[in-house]
């Protein structure tokens, strides 16, 4: 059965609070996901550091990124990030973009992005570089025209993460738990080449084959629920949830009174 708006918006929010908690992103950056019902239209929350996001905040956009509704706060600037991708990928269903700082000395050397172990592979077996000089010159380098956000959807290609020049990196998805595995390990990926870097003992990626195969293989609905279900946990326990509320306050009254919870437990045997 496909998920109700209500349940994507629950999610959408979830992913947003996930990537945030994991450090990838911070007050800035943004996680979108196609509309479950209309492909001709995508989720994304009111404008607000990601680490806040909630179910409520969440608003449909055209893929032209015109809010459907005329808006009560304010909203990203950088949305057409995500319109165009949608436009020009029909198969994504799930956007990212993103500042992480261990992406950002990629986008400022000519340092390439390189897979370097099995859960860094999800990022593809090529990372492009968009330069925003090459289309529009000196900019102030956001992503805020539909033109802009045309060319880095060209740039990025058939590809699933594409790297900006100065700025930060934009990841998609088939699904957003697949979205949310591929930005996380991407980014830890880069954190670990700059370690292997300053190592200087000669830096070996994985090749093309091996980075398709780990890639598939990761990316299957095991390791990607397995990871969605850690993270998630990870970010009920940094909101203070966890374990769930109704399972604590059971305990409670059982630690309290645990005759009378039993009772309540099996309504048949008080009876007798
Ligand atoms: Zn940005």
């Amino acid at each position: 059965m496909p998920m109700s708006l209500a349940q994507a918006r629950e999610v959408l929010a979830r992913a947003n609070r996930i990537i945030a908690n994991e450090g990838v992103l911070d007050a800035f950056g943004h996680v979108t996901m196609r509309h479950p019902h209309d492909p001709g239209r995508y989720l994304m929350s009111r404008s607000r550091g990601p680490e806040l996001v909630q179910a409520e905040d969440i608003l449909e956009f055209t893929l032209n990124s015109k809010p459907l509704k005329p808006p009560t706060a304010r909203i990203y600037s950088e949305r057409v990030i995500h319109g165009e991708i949608y436009k020009a990928r029909p198969e994504v269903m799930a956007v990212c973009h993103h500042h992480a700082a261990s992406m950002l000395p990629f986008c400022v050397t000519s340092m390439k992005l390189k897979p370097l172990y099995h859960l860094g592979a999800t990022m593809g077996t090529q990372v492009p570089i968009w330069d925003s000089r090459h289309d529009f010159g000196n900019t102030n380098l956001l992503v805020a025209k539909p033109e802009e956000g045309a060319s880095l959807a060209r740039a990025l290609g058939p590809h699933w993460t594409v790297l900006m020049r100065r700025h930060g990196a934009t990841v998609a998805g088939r699904s957003l738990e697949e979205l949310t595995f591929r930005t996380i390990y991407t980014a830890r990926n880069a954190a670990a080449q700059i370690q292997a870097e300053m190592l200087g003992a000669g830096l070996e990626p994985l090749n093309d084959e091996e980075t398709e195969l780990a890639g598939e293989f990761n990316l299957q609905p095991g390791p990607v629920a397995r990871a969605w279900e850690y993270w998630s946990v990870r970010l009920d326990k940094a909101e203070g949830n966890w374990p769930p509320r109704q399972r604590a306050a059971t305990k409670k009254r059982v630690a309290a009174n645990p005759r009378k919870a039993a009772a309540k437990k099996s309504p048949a045997k008080r009876k007798r």
